[in-house]
């Protein structure tokens, strides 16, 4: 089996019991995280059916070759299946004692459900009566061999999977029997006649000319062409859209791959001393160390995670008669994965006739509280180190355990109970569709998706949903795993939810409750329950697993981690989830409510002592808010900034005053009201701009309308001095948005240098108030020695930065052509959510530049980016001093610079 490039790669034992096995675990990257695994765990000692994998790089090549085989590669795959025939001592297809196989997808990163699967793969008309034989059960050789053609079908063809099941129903009703296990042998035949029969009628043979014999298509009898087909369908569902809006969410790169597995078929399917399940070896939703999953008896892989039929939990395994060796040897086994992978692992298993087979193993999805727990016990446990723990925790999944419970106080009735398969509760419109949840989200509205149970092609409605509830399926099912790993809450399993997805409602048996379409419903996927209406929700707090992981990070994190705030309360709420201070409080914000008014006053009157009066009263509310901050800051850093956005933004929409003078004017109401309506109309007018965004705002308002700085300085020091005398620690800074030239700022430290000593004197106390800048703008960026000849900080504004570095306007191009530039891959990510690698190196010229004109300088970046893992991990590396993040991300935010700090070193 020679060749330049190896494509191919053999797992499991030969004839004689030897491991012939070629990969291991480290080679995700060639042969996939299943292949890869299927391999260690061959070279382990387990029992793992013997196969083989054809590598993710052939996958990307027959892809990027137009779905066409790279050169020797079928031949490569031809000399590994003979290989494989004569390890088993069977052959595929043979009509005394055929082989069958599985055919895998199996991805360098974990994408569950997102790719296609084929099994039972060799059977015909012949194979069938080697099957029979062996097995001497033909009701089982039937039901595989319809099993294969119906998926084949559907995987492979790309059949509408319900002309089969359609059929399945019909031989039910025909038979008077319920269930598909009543069916008999020959009823299953019959069933195979007919599925064939779909088959042909349904494949188009101009797409599929090697299908075609005697000038009609047929089911495909030739192994061979079995094979090559459902290869290539494996590959090709690399890019199925359910796969590539994975990919998208998840930051997955597009060209890794596929791996295809082939391996020989086990059979959980084979009577009552049979079974197949999948099983975590700790508990994935809450970590604690117990064996935890599903099994079900006498049932093939898909059945388990179909939730079609009701499972038994893993732990009884080994009291079933028949199963109780396997069931003991399976337990074994966890205990020997965790110890060799060092972490929680997930398994698919399946007991033929009473010995156990492994079929996959990974590294266990799992809640973010289950991973925090499961990081904390395994260190206490010598199994990891405290680096490691660290390592371990997804710092984005921690958003689950800050997302939204039941508020304890709020009564509700509960109207059913599942299980509680995603942790958080969610409260939203119930919808029964996954468009149906797409278009609600895109029209602002929150909704709950509801289904039977959720299948791949679901994924972008449940991306869409606050919530996901089921009532099928159990926690290892499609819905909770996705659920789960997207950190959503999800109820599922609600067994006394019927629902009519046609009609749109859903009834609640035993009682007369409907829940239908646009029906307020909440879920709480913590306790498993569904309330009809709206239940008030509360953030939990910050304790146990999550603190001592947080404290651990702390000890390896060099980033300093602060808060965007402006008020008190967010202030207190980020102290408390460790921010080191406030990089960024928003004075625009602190104008909302009832102070629009007094700005609106200062903006439209041309009387100055009016305007005077206006600015009085602002500077009394003021003096109050950044009171209020530094007080809930005593002794750590806030970071005040000066008015930065266009003023007519506080003004009335002009619209709305146009149709409000129309209706005045239709209605003939009073002519002054009119003309007064008008010149307000104007005055408005005069305000507006053509970008707003790149107009009269930032430092640049402060130049105009000195007085409103002169305000807000005052404002600041005028409540550090109070709370100075009252024996605090107030740390206020100052910060100038949006300066292009040195001179901008430079001109308003000098009005702010004066007016904090006029306060000074005035107060009797001394102040020692840092005056910055936020570095926001290309201009500032490049000329940053200049500006920090003037600034004892920089604060990186990344949205604006990544506004004016693109020319991409924040407001409008994330809802207009950016979703489209990342399906088509024209950016790897939204540059709004994660730096971009140009604004990236904007923001490093400006550190150094920076420390060129001031070494003391304190760099910080307080854009959305400085919550974000991704970015957190490129401001490590570029000199940053700190990042400052809402509150709710200050945790998440800490353990990313951990994790920075760690994998940097
Ligand atoms: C920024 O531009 O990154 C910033 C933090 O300021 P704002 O979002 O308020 O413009
Ligand atoms: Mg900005």
């Amino acid at each position: 089996m020679s060749e330049a490039v190896k494509r191919v790669y053999a797992f499991g034992k030969d004839a004689n019991g030897n491991n012939v096995t070629e990969g291991n675990t480290e080679m995700k990257a060639v042969l996939g995280g299943k292949g890869a695994n299927l391999a260690e765990m061959a070279n382990i000692g387990l029992p793992v059916p013997p196969g083989f994998t054809i590598t993710c790089q052939t996958c990307m090549e027959f892809a990027n070759g137009g779905n066409s085989w790279p050169e020797g590669a079928l031949d490569t795959i031809a000399e590994y299946r003979a290989d494989l025939e004569e390890r088993m001592g069977k052959k595929i297809g043979d009509a005394e004692d055929p082989l069958l196989v599985s055919v895998r997808s199996g991805a360098p990163m974990s994408m569950p459900g997102m790719m296609d699967t084929v099994l039972n793969l060799g059977l015909n008309d012949e194979s069938i009566n080697g099957l029979i034989k062996q097995t001497e059960n033909p009701r089982f050789a039937w039901d595989s061999y319809r099993r294969f053609i119906q998926m084949f079908s559907n995987v492979v063809m790309g059949l509408d999977g319900d002309l089969f099941e359609n059929a399945i129903t019909a031989m039910k009703n025909e038979r008077g029997v319920k269930s598909d296990t009543d069916l008999t042998a020959e009823d299953l035949q019959q069933l195979v006649a007919e599925f064939k029969g779909i088959f042909s009628q349904n494949v188009d043979p101009v797409a599929y000319p090697s299908l075609v014999v005697d000038g009609l298509v047929q089911f495909p009898q030739d192994p061979t062409l079995q094979l090559q087909l459902a290869i290539e369908a494996v590959f090709g569902s690399w890019n199925n859209p359910r796969a590539v809006l994975y990919r998208q969410k998840n930051k997955i790169a597009d060209d890794l791959g596929t791996a295809v597995n082939v391996q020989s078929m086990v059979f959980g399917n084979k009577g009552n001393t049979s079974a197949t399940g999948v099983a975590f070896t700790r508990n994935p939703a809450n970590g604690e160390k117990e064996f935890y999953g599903d099994y079900l008896v006498n049932a093939q892989g898909e059945d388990v995670v179909a939730g079609i039929r009701n499972t038994s939990p893993i732990a009884q395994l080994k009291t079933v008669e028949g199963l109780e060796e396997a069931g003991q040897q399976l337990e074994d086994i966890f205990v020997v994965l965790e110890n060799h992978f060092r972490d929680m692992c997930d398994i698919e298993f399946t007991i033929e006739q009473g010995k156990l087979w492994m079929l996959q193993t990974r590294v266990g999805k799992r809640t973010a509280a289950a991973a925090l727990h499961i990081a904390i016990e395994m260190v206490k446990e010598g199994l990891i180190t405290k680096e490691e723990a660290v390592m371990r925790v997804e710092p984005d999944q921690l958003d689950q355990l800050l997302h939204p419970q039941f508020d304890k106080n709020a009564t509700y009735d509960v109207v059913a109970r599942g299980l509680n398969a995603s942790p958080g509760a969610a409260v939203g419109e119930a919808v029964f569709s996954a468009a149906d949840a797409v278009a609600a989200n895109e029209a602002g509205r929150n909704c709950v998706l509801v289904r039977w149970e959720t299948n791949p092609d679901d994924l972008a409605g449940m991306i869409a949903a606050e919530g996901i509830l089921t009532s099928h399926g159990g926690k290892t099912s499609h819905a909770a795993v996705i659920a789960r790993g997207m950190g959503a809450p999800c109820v599922c399993g609600v067994e006394a939810l019927k629902i009519d997805a046609e009609a749109k409602e859903a009834r609640i048996s035993g009682t007369d409750i409907v829940i239908r379409e646009g029906d307020i419903i909440s879920i709480d996927g913590t306790t498993g329950i569904v309330v009809l209406g709206p239940v008030s929700l509360v953030m939990p707090e910050i304790t146990g697993d999550l603190d001592a992981i947080l404290e651990w990070a702390d000890e390896f994190r060099t980033l300093g981690v602060r808060a965007n705030a402006d008020n008190p309360e967010d202030a207190e709420l980020s102290r408390s989830f460790g921010a080191a201070g406030i990089g960024l409080c928003r004075t625009e914000h602190m104008f909302l409510g009832d102070r629009k008014q007094i700005i609106q006053t200062f903006i439209l009157n041309e009387d100055e002592a009016v305007r005077e009066e206006a600015v009085r009263e602002l500077l009394e509310v003021q003096t109050n808010d950044f009171y209020g901050m530094f007080k809930a800051m005593d002794g750590l850093p806030v970071i005040v900034r000066l008015l930065d956005p266009p003023l007519h933004e506080f003004l009335e929409s002009a619209r709305a005053l146009d149709v409000e003078i129309a209706r005045l004017e239709a209605a003939g109401t009073d002519a002054a009201l009119v003309a007064e309506k008008r010149e307000l109309m104007a005055k408005i007018d005069s305000f507006a701009e053509q970008n707003p965004m790149l107009g009269m705002r930032g430092v640049r308002l402060g130049i105009v309308y000195p007085i409103l700085p002169t305000m807000q300085v005052r404002a600041i020091a005028t409540a550090a001095a109070r709370l100075k005398k009252e024996g605090l620690d107030p740390k206020p800074e100052i910060m100038i948005p949006l300066v292009s030239v040195v001179t901008e700022l430079a001109k308003l430290r000098a009005l702010a240098e004066k007016v904090i000593a006029q306060v000074e004197a005035e107060e009797g106390v001394e102040l020692e108030i840092p005056i910055g800048t936020m570095i926001e703008l290309p201009r500032a960026a490049v000329t940053a020695d200049e500006i920090a000849s003037v600034a004892d900080f920089f604060s990186f504004g990344t949205n604006d930065l990544t506004q004016t570095t693109f020319g991409f306007s924040r407001d409008d191009v994330e809802g207009e052509f950016v979703p489209q530039y990342l399906s088509e891959r024209l950016l790897p990510f939204n540059p709004f959510a994660t730096v971009d690698a140009g604004v990236a190196r904007l923001v490093q010229m400006g550190v150094e530049l920076g420390h060129e004109g001031n070494p003391e300088i304190v760099c910080g970046v307080c854009g959305e980016h400085g919550g974000d893992p991704d970015s957190i991990a490129t401001f490590n590396g570029i000199g940053l001093d700190y990042v400052s993040c809402s509150p709710y991300r200050v945790p998440v935010a800490r353990l990313a610079a951990a994790q920075a700090a760690l994998s940097q070193k």
